[in-house]
């Protein structure tokens, strides 16, 4: 196994930079750096020391040694944090690779850790997602799976699906008996309880897809009705341009937003209208662009004057997708709405983008569209595509072992669904995971990691 290094910190100016050795000749390289090495086995040490280059004073820096296997990776790691000077820490990593280490790649930190026992693939992943949380609830998501939460989860249906393949496995080896009906009857209850479990495991994802990916949502609206207005409101700031000429937001703008800890992209939209201007024509293209793209749509009308042939369009434009629709201006006199709200049984919320009034209830609205709301204080969810697809398949094999025991077919056939939902499942915390695959996964990660 060869030593690697990387930068563990941000690139730029900062007050500290911190560089990260890990393998075998860790400690060998790091101890060239300073004239008096003074470190002992200890499962880990802190000392400071100045960094010597060309025999020239160069930084004063923390090393922190960890001996193997006390360490993130499991081998020998040195994290020297040096002042936040590119200067020095590339000088420093240049040392590092004439000495002999080799610059890291992606998550080759956590890779080594994963290799090493350390972490379970599910757990690698969450580092992952920690590091790239958007919100609150994502970061707080992302630090369960990191605590093992899932893989602990899985464990228990693993051993579940592996105390069956023994029970079938071993009546296969006494040919001449069939399983009692008393087997069967045990088998057939421990099926069903792990297909309710991990169905509601795999179900969860709907929900925390957000988290992870985002929700894409899109504001609407014939021009004029205060569709900006709704957009700055939600962005708590004055990001889009409001004016009383029809048509000024001839481009759509995205902002993220943090509602409730759900990461959101909000787009603003050029006023959804037949133009003959060229340029409002092109806003309005990507306006048909960003209703197909969301996941859900807020159409706003203005509730201070009757509903005209342009709403309607939109109205009916919007049926059968996602959306809320926001009747805007509350706090004009004239205000009344006049949708019915059973026609397409729309969520209709009142608010005033001018008074703030039930912009609280629209945030409500938006998550409780998606079951969303207070996602924050849920259990576990899955927020990974590739734990939800493999969670999926291993479901599908599990109802056609249940399938085939309900036709009362064989033990041999019965068992082979079983031994794949096991492999899917050890696909999610890594136990049975190909290279190709955890190198796509580990590509995905941030240097230094
Ligand atoms: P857009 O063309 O749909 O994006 O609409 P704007 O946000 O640019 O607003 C159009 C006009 O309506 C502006 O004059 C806003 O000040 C006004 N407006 C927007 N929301 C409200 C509201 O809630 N109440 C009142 N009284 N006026 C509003």
């Amino acid at each position: 196994m060869d030593t690697i290094v990387a930068l563990a910190t941000a690139p730029g100016r900062s007050a500290i930079g911190v560089i990260r050795l890990s393998g075998p000749r860790s400690l060998a390289i790091a101890s060239s750096l300073i004239e008096e090495s003074d470190f002992q086995p200890h499962p880990a040490q802190v000392i400071l020391k100045t960094i010597k280059l060309d025999s020239a004073d160069l930084d004063q820096a923390l090393f922190t040694y960890f001996r193997a296997p006390h360490s993130y990776t499991g081998e020998d790691v040195l994290e020297i944090s040096c002042h936040g000077s590119p200067v020095i820490l590339r000088q420093v990593v240049d040392q590092m690779l004439l000495l002999g280490a080799r610059l890291a790649g992606p998550g080759e930190f956590t890779l080594r850790a994963l290799s090493n026992g350390k972490l379970t693939l599910s757990q690698a992943e969450a580092v992952r997602d920690l590091i790239d949380a958007r919100t609150d609830a994502a970061a707080r998501q992302a630090a369960r799976q990191l605590k093992g939460e899932l893989s602990a989860r899985l464990q228990r249906s693993k051993q579940r699906l592996l105390d069956m393949i023994v029970l079938l496995e071993s009546a296969l080896e006494f040919v001449e008996d069939d399983l009692p009906a008393l087997e069967r009857e045990r088998l057939h209850k421990t099926l069903a309880e792990l297909l309710a479990d991990l169905s509601l495991l795999a179900e969860t994802f709907q929900v925390g897809h957000f988290l992870r990916d985002g929700l894409k949502v899109a504001i609407i609206g014939r021009p004029n009705v205060g569709k900006s207005s709704v957009f700055n409101r939600l962005l708590s700031s004055e990001r889009a341009i409001v004016t009383e000429v029809a048509g000024t937001t001839r481009d759509t703008l995205t902002e993220p937003i943090n509602l409730h800890g759900v990461p959101v992209m909000l787009t603003d939209t050029a006023g959804v209208r037949e133009s003959l201007d060229r340029i409002e024509k092109i806003g309005v293209e990507r306006t048909q662009q960003a209703m197909v793209d969301a996941d859900l749509v807020l159409v706003v009308i203005d509730g201070s004057m009757a509903l005209t042939r342009e709403d309607h369009d939109v109205l009916s434009q919007v049926e059968s997708s996602p959306h809320v629709v926001v009747c805007n201006k509350s706090d004009v006199p004239s205000y009344n709405i006049l949708l019915d709200p059973s026609a397409s049984n729309p969520t209709i919320v009142k608010v005033s983008a001018v008074t703030d009034q039930g912009m609280d209830q629209l945030r409500a609205a938006i998550l409780a569209a998606f079951g969303l709301w207070e996602s924050s204080e849920a259990g576990l969810l899955i927020t990974d595509a590739r734990h939800y697809d493999l969670l999926r398949r291993s479901l599908l094999e599990i109802k056609g072992s249940a399938q085939l025991l309900n036709e009362e077919a064989s033990e041999e056939l019965i068992v082979v669904g079983l031994h794949n939902a096991l492999q899917s499942l050890g696909e999610i915390t890594g136990e049975t995971t190909t290279e190709d695959i955890l190198s796509q996964i580990f590509a995905t990660f941030c240097i230094g990691k």
